[in-house]
């Protein structure tokens, strides 16, 4: 992104991301749907390709099937991204979020997202993010963060299933914030993993401007009002604290 000044989602209020893994993907336009009539705002994909993480889930061609409004935001578990975001700005990723450990090379990664156009609206560019997961110190955004809109803390470790909320991820938020504030720049912080209902509140009072959420509202037979309940509780949250 050539400039942050119409970066979305920092109006000091945190805002919900809902993975789309766990829909119905033999009726992923009318579970694409469900999202946009809840007032939902991004649909995350969780991109995994059972090298970096032990899942294989889906790439650019399950991203550029979704058509819709919501921004599309893609979390690449996948080793060496940079030869392939390419393929995920064409397939009309507006936020392209990478693991910090899946390249020996992240500054170039978020180099070549910069100058990529973003394929929904040139004038939009890409929302660049780099996740860490939780075994990774928070201290490794720190060279990055001239070259980011969006730090992304995962709450657990990436491609197994049923794993809970690590608590640490708390103190790992409270530490990314001090950085981003430190850095002068507006920069988007996240909280992936591990969000359900019962956590959901207390997870947007950690502070994170988006909170990203899956199998919470996915998982069950009644898709439309667990978006609904996941949105409420995150607009109840406290407010972002930056
Ligand atoms: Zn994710």
């Amino acid at each position: 992104m050539a400039t942050t000044a119409h970066l979305p989602f920092l109006d000091g209020r945190p805002h919900l991301t809902i993975g789309i893994n766990t829909a119905d993907l033999g009726h992923l336009a009318d579970e694409v749907h469900v999202l946009e009539d809840s007032q939902a705002e991004i649909v995350h994909i969780d991109v995994m390709d059972g090298v970096f993480c032990p899942m294989t889930t889906v790439g650019p061609p399950f991203i550029k099937a979704i058509k819709t409004t919501l921004l599309k935001d893609a979390h690449l578990m996948i080793v060496d991204p940079v030869d392939k975001v390419a393929d995920y700005v064409a397939a009309g990723a507006d936020i392209i979020t990478f693991q910090v450990e899946s390249t020996r090379h992240p500054h170039r990664v978020l180099q070549v997202l910069g100058k990529a156009e973003n394929a929904n609206d040139p004038a939009r560019g890409i929302i660049r993010g780099v996740a860490i997961n939780p075994g990774t110190p928070v201290s490794a955004i720190e060279p990055l963060l001239d070259e980011l809109e969006y730090v992304l803390i995962l709450a657990v470790n990436p491609g197994w299933g049923g794993q809970k909320f690590i608590e640490s991820t708390e103190r790992r938020l409270a530490e990314a914030k001090q950085l981003i504030a430190r850095s002068g720049r507006q920069i988007l912080l996240g909280a992936d993993g591990g969000v359900t209902k019962d956590n959901i509140a207390r997870v947007a009072a950690m502070g994170p401007n988006l909170v990203v959420t899956g199998s919470a509202v996915f998982d069950c037979k009644t898709p439309a009002d667990n978006a609904r309940y996941m949105l409420d509780q995150v607009r109840g949250g406290a407010a972002v604290t930056t």
